[in-house]
């Protein structure tokens, strides 16, 4: 932390962080002082059928139906899935296969958006948060078809329903993105700090948490700033400001700088008596569920220096990623094209990839950036010890590696590769090129595979 941003926190509202991990340039300045800003509808939505963990939905609307803008137009499949909501008015076309960011093509029902229609939400119904049970909010949860929106787009009703015998204290809300160049989370927490104090309190009746604790990083203050003027007077929510320190926004790590407990390995942030919860999701809580709504709509930004309207951008899920590029200036391929940010994020595959319910945001390069990058130097391991220094789970990445080029797979369990949450800190810093987190990502394929056979 800067001396003259440390200068303008109060100290009631600083907080410590986590041991290791990197600081990669932001590139926040792209978005961060870009309000959102609602985008057309495009003409057809591709709504995934499977865009969450666990089962896909099931289509309840035919060919030719009629829906309104908010009407479900899939329901969840058993306790491990969500139900789909139409994002427009219109007509369904078809089901059918599209493409998605990995790659397969893979089932969605299209839905033909009327053009000229005001797209209003008409569907849903005001209800009293207070008045509803613990169970009415998970449930309630579950048809919102909400799921973790930073990413991971694990279904939030099963994160709200911890193993019996774990009994959460606390909430934690994560607002640190820190992804560089990601403003998503930060552009919320300014716009809609009132969505998200809701979406806390509706989270710690879920849980019957005592108490909830916003976490942000120092680079922004302006958004911790207007959170803790949304906060209610009675002290039950308050805001803490982290250092800046990637990848501070992992669950473990905000466990450790908000409160000090460490999540087991293998465990739930519920085994220490936390529940943890991205900005995005819970503002999305406080806005949909008093309105018996579901998730229709996200905010992406799209960023770098590929882009020529950069921006942070709501728009319906299942607009093509196309649609959405070539209105802000992009016309090249996918190839330059990261989905999420450059140490998490994965390449797209496609420029007809819809957008799903867990994506955050694009980051667009230039062939210049791709290129520089695409014929990396790789050397053999000099025992700097720099990726062991930067891990923030205190794993030996140098070890791990060499069990992976060695295809000792089975072997790496006892490097607990499986605690690895592929952050890339290890790649970022290692001076000879290895591509440590890539090993890692095939060397769990493959650990698994040799399991599944009985190996
Ligand atoms: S990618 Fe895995 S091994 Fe590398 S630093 Fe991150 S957690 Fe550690
Ligand atoms: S950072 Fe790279 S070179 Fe250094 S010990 Fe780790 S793997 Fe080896």
């Amino acid at each position: 932390m800067s001396e003259a941003v440390a200068n303008r926190i109060p100290a009631s509202l600083r907080a410590g962080t986590f041991s290791h991990g990197v600081h990669p340039e932001e590139n926040k300045h792209y978005t961060a002082g870009k309000p959102i800003q609602r985008l057309a509808f495009p003409p057809e939505l591709n709504l995934l059928l499977s865009q969450h963990a666990g089962k896909p939905s099931v289509p309840i609307v035919h060919p030719g139906q009629e829906v309104v803008r908010g009407e479900p137009i899939a329901r969840a499949d058993g306790f491990m899935s969500v139900p789909l909501h139409a994002p427009a008015t219109g007509t369904i076309k078809r089901i059918d296969l599209v493409p998605t960011a990995k790659g397969p093509l893979k089932p969605a029902i299209i839905l033909k958006v009327h053009p000229g229609e005001s797209q209003e939400i008409l569907y849903g119904a005001h209800r009293d948060i207070d008045a509803m049970s613990p169970k009415e909010i998970i449930q309630g949860v579950q048809d919102a078809g909400l799921v973790g929106l930073g990413g991971a787009a694990f279904p939030t009703h099963v994160k709200l329903s911890p193993p019996p015998g774990h009994k959460v204290d606390t909430i934690l809300i994560n607002g640190c993105e820190c992804e560089p160049y990601l403003t998503t989370d930060h552009r919320l927490m300014l716009e809609q700090p009132e969505d998200l104090v809701m979406g806390t309190r509706i989270l710690m009746r879920a849980m019957g948490a005592e108490r909830a604790i916003i976490g942000t990083e120092d680079n922004k203050i302006d958004a911790a700033e207007a959170v803790r003027r949304a906060l209610p007077a009675d002290g039950s929510i308050t805001v803490k400001v982290v250092p800046t320190k990637y990848p501070q926004g992992a669950e473990k790590m905000l466990a450790k700088a908000l409160v000090n407990r460490e999540i087991p390995s293998g465990g739930y942030p519920s085994a220490v008596g936390l529940g943890v919860y991205n900005v995005a999701t819970t503002a999305q809580i406080g806005a949909l569920l008093p309105w018996q709504r579901g998730v229709i709509d996200r905010v992406v930004t799209v960023t770098g220096p590929g882009i020529d309207k950069p921006g942070n951008y709501l728009v319906p899920i299942g607009t093509p990623l196309r649609f959405i590029l070539e209105r802000l200036g992009y016309h090249g391929s996918a190839r330059y094209l990261i989905t999420g940010g450059p140490m998490m994020g994965d390449t797209v595959s496609s420029l007809d990839v819809p957008i799903t319910k867990g994506c955050g945001g694009f980051l667009v390069m230039r062939p210049e950036d791709i290129e520089e990058q695409r014929l990396p130097k790789t050397y053999p391991c000099i025992h700097c010890g720099k990726c062991v220094e930067a891990c923030p789970l205190h794993l030996n990445p140098c070890q791990l590696g060499k069990l992976a080029v060695k295809r000792r797979y089975l072997d790496m369990d006892e490097f607990f590769l499986f605690d690895c949450f592929e952050c890339g800190c290890c790649s970022y810093v290692c001076p000879a090129g290895i591509p440590l987190v890539q090993y890692f990502r095939v060397s769990k394929a493959m650990n698994r595979e040799l399991k599944a056979a009985g190996k």
